[in-house]
């Protein structure tokens, strides 16, 4: 049996994908949700509405994670 393999970013995930805040969160249907740990603390949506293009919380992570196309 293969082992379950950690959620990726969608490929419309824009900033969110490279930042440091972005928690990826999987239902038990298998559905990705992008979970912006920063939210409270800034005042963003929890789900941000993708793809973000520009956020004043963003934090590069490095490197950034694999993207499924
Ligand atoms: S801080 Fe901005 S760029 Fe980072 S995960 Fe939250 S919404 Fe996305």
């Amino acid at each position: 049996m293969p082992a379950h393999q950690p959620p990726a970013f969608p490929p419309n995930a824009g900033l969110c994908r490279a930042c440091r805040h972005a928690h990826l969160i999987e239902s038990a249907r298998g559905s990705v949700f992008l979970l912006c740990q920063a939210a409270k603390e800034f005042s963003l949506p929890k789900y941000p509405h993708l793809p973000v293009v520009a956020c004043i919380a963003f934090q590069p992570q490095t490197p950034p994670p694999d993207t499924v196309e």
